[in-house]
């Protein structure tokens, strides 16, 4: 025992063993895209969406809540629960254990949650599907939260959006996952036949059993440039046709390029377009407005083309053969 055992040794120990909570961990991040890393705040400050190559990183309710609605205006909705693995289900962990660490993961009770808000002043229920939250798969718990969320927007009178982002059917839960297909699709149909708009975002991924039931049956169709959706995977459906897939399959831009998507939209932009159409959709007046505003005199309209009327060639307007 000495001075430099007793005294010395200890106070160097605790400089370097102290904890340092003011350090927060992750500082940088790799884009999955062009693998550069980011400085955390840059990508905070830049909506997560890369500043390099314009990726668009997956982001979960909490962020869209915050990005899209009025700020204070939103209130998050109870999503119910519902009886955990109904069939008893086992791979190699117990789906109810899977649940609960997903649960622990994201704070959530299952992979959507929805809040009901404002939008530019607009009232908007706003569902988000959380891919943190296994995959985002729908299981039973996430179509009792769907129709607990398209039955809020109907009472309130407003809008519904949902914002995808999943790898389809949650297989832990078999046949049932599959029935939330129709559940859903009933859902929205509540919302349509009492006059409101159902706005689907698709983000990356957007695949399986939920491309194949409420993605697909928006009024609107709206896509965060690059995303990936689809129903069967680029690699089964190559096996299966055995051909090669066109470039870009399955990405925002070539699905609106085909007819599936009525517009990409960066992310930037997404809240601005989301009051624009709100505006336009629940306030019949102002549609009329902008239906006047846009209407050009006959004589100014130049003649469709050929491709433009459904394939139908007009003897008049056809042009001629080469
Ligand atoms: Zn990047």
């Amino acid at each position: 025992m000495s001075w430099l055992t007793d005294y010395v040794r200890p106070k160097i120990r605790a400089l370097y063993t102290r904890d340092k909570p003011d350090v927060p961990e992750n500082l940088w991040h790799q884009c999955p895209s062009c693998e550069r890393m980011i400085f955390h705040r840059d990508l905070d400050g830049n909506q997560r969406v890369c500043p390099h190559c314009d990726h668009h990183m997956r982001v979960g309710p909490d962020y869209r809540f915050g990005a899209l609605f009025d700020e204070g205006s939103w209130q998050q909705l109870e999503m119910p629960k519902s009886p955990p693995d109904p069939l008893k289900f086992r791979d190699q962990k117990k789906y109810v254990d899977r649940l609960k660490e997903a649960q622990a993961k994201t704070k959530a009770v299952d992979a959507l949650e929805a809040a009901l808000g404002r939008i530019d002043g607009l009232p908007a229920v706003i569902a988000v599907m959380n891919f943190e939250f296994m995959g985002g798969s729908m299981g039973t718990a996430l179509g009792e939260g769907f129709v607990v969320a398209a039955q809020a927007a109907v009472k309130h009178d407003a809008a519904f959006i949902v914002v995808t982002a999943s790898g389809g059917a949650r297989m832990q839960e078999g046949a049932l996952s599959l029935m939330q297909m129709a559940r859903t699709t009933v859902a929205v149909e509540e919302v349509k036949e009492a006059g409101l708009p159902y706005i689907v975002i698709l983000t990356d991924p957007t695949t399986g059993g939920v491309t194949a039931s409420f993605a697909m049956v928006g009024d609107l169709h709206l896509a965060e440039p690059g995303a990936m959706i689809g129903f069967a995977g680029a690699r089964v459906i190559e096996q299966t046709i055995r051909e090669k897939l066109p470039e870009g399959f399955q990405r925002a831009e070539y699905l609106l390029a085909h007819g599936m998507v009525d517009q990409v939209v960066h992310r930037f932009q997404l809240r601005a377009t989301l009051a624009r159409l709100l505006d336009l959709l629940l306030r019949p007046d102002r549609a009329t407005e902008a239906r006047v505003i846009t209407d050009v005199p006959p004589e100014r309209v130049a003649p469709p083309k050929a491709a433009e009327v459904g394939g139908k060639v007009d003897a008049e307007h056809a042009e001629p053969r080469k």
